[in-house]
Order: C-alpha cells, then structure tokens, then sequence
C-alpha cells in the first residue's frame, strides 16, 4: 500500500489550488472562513463555477457530465477545497441522489433530472427521516398508495436540511405493509411545488433554521417518479448511504479548524502570555492533533483500498466517530479559547446583511454557533453509537 501521492497526483493538486486560487470569489471563502450563513444564492454561485469547469460531480462517471475522479483524485480536490474555505459542495443532488440514478434510474430519469443537478435547476433534499424512523430507517410511515397513473403520498418526513432552498425531494415510502419492513419500502422523487406538500422550519440550538419538517397531505405523484422498482427502495437506499458516508472522516474540515484554533491560542493571552505556551492547553491542542494525524493516515489507507477496487467496511465507522469526535473537541477548544467572548452569542450577526458587529475579536463570533452547530456531527449519517454496534460486530464479533 502507497500511502504517497504519485506525480500526476501532485500534478493534479497544483491544478486544483491554481483554479482555486483563481475563481473562488474572495467574499465567499471570507463567509466560509468566519462561519457565517451561506445564502442559497452562495450555493448556487459556486456551484456554477466549478460546474463551468466541470469538476462540480467529481464522483460522477464522465458519461453522465462528471469529472469521473477516482478517490484518491476525489479526496485531494475536498482536501484542498476545505483549505482554501470554499463553500462545501450541497450534497443531496450530487453526491446523494445523482449515483441512485445513475444506476438505478430510467433512462428518462437520468436524461431529465441528471443535467439538471448540474445545472442548479432542482435544488433536491433528503426525505429519509420521520418521527420514529431514524436509526431505524426501515420504520418509515408515510405512504403512497397507488391511484391510476399516481401515488398520493401522506405522511411527515423531518430534519430535512435545507429544505426550505429545495423545489425537489427524494423519499422513502412505504408502498406495501406485507412481508418485513425493508421489503415495502420504495424510492419516489417528489416534486415540492405539488398542492399538498407544506415546509415548516426547525430551529436549531444555533438559531439557525438548517432543518425543516416536511408535511404530505394527499399529494399526487406521477408514477414515472417512481426510481427503480416498487418496494426495492431500501435497495437504493442503501446504495446512497454509501455515498453520503464518503468523505465521512472530514480530514479536510478538522484540518482547518485546529489552524483557526491554534491561530486564536496564539493571540489569546492567559497569565500575560500566550495561550498556546499554557502547559494544560497545548497538551489539548496536542492531543487533538494527533488523533488527528492518526486519523489522517487510516483515511488515506481506506481511500488507497477504494483506489484499488475495495469497498470499504467497518473502516467507515471509525472515520465516522474519529472524525466527528475530533472535530467536536476542536470545537470545544476553540470556544475555551475565545474565553468569556463565546458567552454573548448572537446568532444574527453571522447572517447576510446583518450590521451587527462581533462582541470581542471577529474570530470569536461564530466560535459558539459553530460549537452548537456541530452537535449534529455525531447524530446524522448514522449516529455513532449505531457505528459502534456496527464495529463491535464487524470487528469484534461480539
Ligand atoms: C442537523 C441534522 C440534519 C439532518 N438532515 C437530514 C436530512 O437532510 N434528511 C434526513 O432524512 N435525515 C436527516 N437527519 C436525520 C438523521 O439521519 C437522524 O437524526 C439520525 O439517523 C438519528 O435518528 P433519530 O434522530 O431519529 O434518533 P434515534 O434513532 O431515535 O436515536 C436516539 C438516540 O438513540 C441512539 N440509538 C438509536 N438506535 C440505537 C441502537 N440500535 N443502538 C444504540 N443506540 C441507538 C442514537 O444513537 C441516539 O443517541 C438530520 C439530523 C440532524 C441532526
């Protein structure tokens, strides 16, 4: 195993931090570096520049508009997009439902829908969740019931991200109550300007309203909105979940965060000199970065295994809960750093248009927005008590 990048690797690194250097506006990656609200609008921006260049699907095959990278390409463009504090790619279009209709899509679906992710026509969340079905997917109540050439679908999905930007959702449905519950499961692409459909926002701990609840009163569906057959869903299901788990680890993310947090312990001061020269903080900060460094070396091992054809396993568990757990503690640290300016959080001066100014220094203001925010990172994408059940028995066959 090469855990090195070979010369056109590199060659391909300095090509990515060239454009990036170029054509990411600087306003943005300003937004990004001091944790402020991406506006749709943002999004949407760049999206369309790196669609421009054509390294906006880098996971997709070239045959269906992508930049067809391997993993090793894949993770040394994310790495260098999270250094240069480019906005983070949305994922439910591109990364989640493009590869479910690459391989389970009609013809049609993929002819219609495909250059439309691309293109930012369809703004697609994710209708998976519902009260009671989290962890346990294969709970999922709402359903959709066959009416002539539609499904009238009822029912409530919830922590749908984003939802309030999107025109689209892809959802799990329940289309048969026989058998076991993964075998009445089906996968329908739901149209949310459809009468019936209502968007309520969540407020999250931050202030932020990133999640909604998503209401289906009667709402009729197409039947050629159905992907793939009738009660395979969790099939399909499942295949997307391997491609929302990629880049599970975060290297990229955690990378920036302990240079933001060693930048603050800097210029913080406790008893009169740095904070970072502070024996118990910098044992902190030491201790962080080498699981972090550990971490680094078995994500490149995992990818290095993906480079060569293999899927991989319970490895992805613990990418989940290393690289979640890693960047909570950065999180934790950065707002110890900051000291009493974590305290006056005020959620509003980190959206667009806001006149309010930081209280304290500017890299405090989103030290605590970012420290609530990223409670989810060890919830969502399976929680990581449900990673651990997953490595005691894969691993340890207990
Ligand atoms: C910010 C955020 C964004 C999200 N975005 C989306 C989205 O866009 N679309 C979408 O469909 N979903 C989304 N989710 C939902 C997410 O996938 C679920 O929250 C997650 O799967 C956990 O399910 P749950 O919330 O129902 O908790 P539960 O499954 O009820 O779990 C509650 C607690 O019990 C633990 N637990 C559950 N089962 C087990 C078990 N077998 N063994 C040990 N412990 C267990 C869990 O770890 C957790 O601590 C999002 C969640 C968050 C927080």
């Amino acid at each position: 195993m090469d855990l090195n990048y070979t010369d056109e690797e590199k060659a391909f690194r300095d090509e990515v931090r060239r454009f990036l250097a170029e054509k990411l506006p600087a306003r943005l990656a300003d937004k990004v570096k001091q944790g402020k609200t991406l506006t749709k609008q943002d999004h949407e921006e760049w999206h369309a520049i790196l669609n421009e260049k054509g390294w906006l699907a880098g996971n997709w095959p070239k045959k269906f508009g992508g930049a067809g990278w391997d993993a090793v390409r894949r993770h040394i463009f994310e790495d260098e997009m999270t250094r240069a504090a480019a906005p983070r790619i949305v994922p439910f279009g591109l990364a989640m439902l493009g590869p479910v209709l690459q391989k389970f899509g009609s013809k049609e679906q993929q002819e219609y829908y495909l250059p439309r992710i691309l293109n930012g026509d369809d703004w697609w969340c994710q209708g998976y969740s519902e009260p009671g079905a989290g962890s346990d997917l294969a709970s999922v109540r709402t359903t959709a019931v066959r009416d002539g050439d539609h499904y009238v679908v009822n029912g409530q999905k919830t922590w749908t991200t984003l939802g309030q930007h999107a025109n689209m959702i892809f959802c799990l449905v329940r289309t048969s109550k026989e058998g076991k519950p993964q075998e009445g499961i089906s996968f329908l692409l739901v149209d949310m300007n459809s009468p019936g459909v209502k968007v309520r926002p969540i407020i999250l701990i931050d202030g932020e309203p990133e999640v909604n609840e998503v209401f289906f009163d009667d709402v009729r569906v197409p039947v050629e909105n159905l992907v793939g057959e009738e009660n395979k869903g969790w099939t399909y299901a499942k295949y997307l979940l391997t491609h929302e788990r990629t880049n599970i680890a975060g290297v990229g993310f955690a990378n920036a965060g302990l240079e933001n947090l060693k930048r603050i312990a800097r210029a913080e001061r406790s008893n009169g000199r740095p904070l970072i020269e502070n024996p118990y903080f910098a044992a902190r900060i030491a201790r962080v970065e080498i699981d972090l460094m550990a971490m680094s070396i078995t994500n490149l091992r995992v990818i290095s295994q993906a480079a060569a054809g293999q899927a991989p396993g319970a490895e992805s568990s613990m990418l989940k809960i290393k690289g979640t757990t890693i960047r909570q503690e950065i999180n934790a640290l950065t707002r110890t750093a900051v000291g009493p300016y974590a305290m006056p959080f005020v959620s509003e001066a980190l959206e667009e248009g806001s006149n309010l100014g930081p209280i304290g220094p500017g890299y405090a203001a989103s030290a605590t927005a970012q420290y609530l925010n990223n409670r989810k990172l060890s919830i969502y994408g399976g929680s990581n008590e449900v990673q651990r059940t997953i490595i005691s028995k894969a691993i340890l066959e207990l």
